[in-house]
């Protein structure tokens, strides 16, 4: 089924031979592909199918060029990114002050999964934790579960321009064994932070954590975020723009488990990780970035996930508090030299 934008893709993937950006991005995979550090998530079995080798290095622009090095277009589960995403849903299904009621945007020191919630005002800490996650999942509208769950499937097609499964498998394990995710949302249920409908809000948690992308859609999730909710490539509008930086604030200070301030430091592009071996990262006005590698550092992110998006906030100045001239002109380095494989 060849068009005219089959025929612009072979032409862009042929000069992106040339390509500088993208040169430089396949010596920084080379460079990180050694690295054998970390260990793959096993919580379930399904994720300790993962291949540590598996690396992929995708990178989308606000003007919709896409670079791509290493496995990206290999699936796994979205799990913990799919957080930042539906938190953006739920703003624009309950507008910000009934969302800041339910859940806070504080970071906080404790685990991911901790069985905790503020003293004073019973809201789970911030969104990206499991109960802030699960209370998020609980404001998503619609009339049953299939429904909720379909709204949240278009809403990632908005983001990534392609249409979304969930791997059943993953799903079925996450819901056999979520006793503790379970545990946290009663517990939200005795305080009243979350509705009567706590089972079917599970499943959707359950369901939102094992939606299948790539790192591809992990760069155009997040290059959609930095075009201000607009998707770069199909002009597709994937979050209203009063809830940008919402989302993408929670991303900076919570986002990266608890290595999050670490990360504002080194790398300050807000992100988001999860045990599948996915970061999206963006680059306000700039950038979306996408890595797969499922091996996980002792925090839970991505070991050559994290390697990677030090290099190029440090390369390109991507750190929004660089004052300094960046080693490489982000500008002139991917002017014109398109990577576009398949859009
Ligand atoms: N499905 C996981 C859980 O709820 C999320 C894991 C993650 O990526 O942080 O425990």
């Amino acid at each position: 089924m060849a068009n005219t934008g089959d025929l612009k893709s072979l032409a862009d993937s042929i000069s992106s031979v040339t390509s500088p950006f993208r040169n430089y991005l396949s010596d920084l995979h080379e460079k990180y592909q050694s690295l054998t550090e970390g260990a793959v998530a096993d919580y379930i079995p399904e994720l300790a199918l993962a291949d540590p080798n598996w690396f992929g290095i995708c990178v989308a622009t606000v003007d919709g060029q896409v670079f791509e090095v290493g496995n990206c277009t290999q699936t796994f589960t979205i799990q913990s990114i799919s957080k930042a995403f539906v938190y953006g849903l739920a703003l624009e299904d309950r507008g910000r002050d009934y969302v800041n009621s339910k859940v806070g945007v504080e970071p906080t020191g404790e685990a991911f999964n901790a069985i905790v919630l503020d003293e004073g005002t019973n809201r789970p800490y911030n969104p990206m934790v499991n109960a802030g996650a699960i209370a998020t999942a609980d404001l998503i509208s619609g009339q049953d579960g299939t429904e909720r769950l379909k709204r949240m499937l278009d809403m990632f097609q908005r983001y990534t321009g392609r249409g979304h499964d969930i791997s059943v498998p993953v799903f079925m394990s996450e819901k056999s064994t979520g006793n503790r995710n379970r545990a946290i949302a009663y517990l939200m249920l005795n305080f009243g932070m979350v509705g009567e409908k706590l089972e079917e809000t599970l499943d959707l948690y359950f369901q939102q954590c094992s939606i299948l992308v790539n790192a591809r859609d992990l760069a155009m999730m997040a290059a959609t975020l930095a075009n201000g909710g607009v998707n770069p490539c199909t002009g597709d509008r994937a979050l209203d723009e009063r809830y940008v930086q919402d989302v993408i604030s929670v991303m900076l200070t919570c986002g990266m488990y608890d290595y999050s301030g670490e990360w504002a430091y080194r790398v300050g592009m807000p992100a988001k990780s999860g045990v599948g071996g996915g970061i999206t990262a963006v680059s306000p006005g700039k950038l979306g970035i996408g890595i797969f590698s499922p091996p996980l550092d002792a925090k839970g992110n991505s070991v050559r996930g994290v390697k990677v998006c030090e290099e190029l906030s440090s390369e390109f100045g991507l750190h929004p508090f660089s004052v300094g001239k960046a080693k490489r002109d982000l500008a002139e380095w991917i002017a014109g030299s398109a990577d576009i494989d398949s859009w």
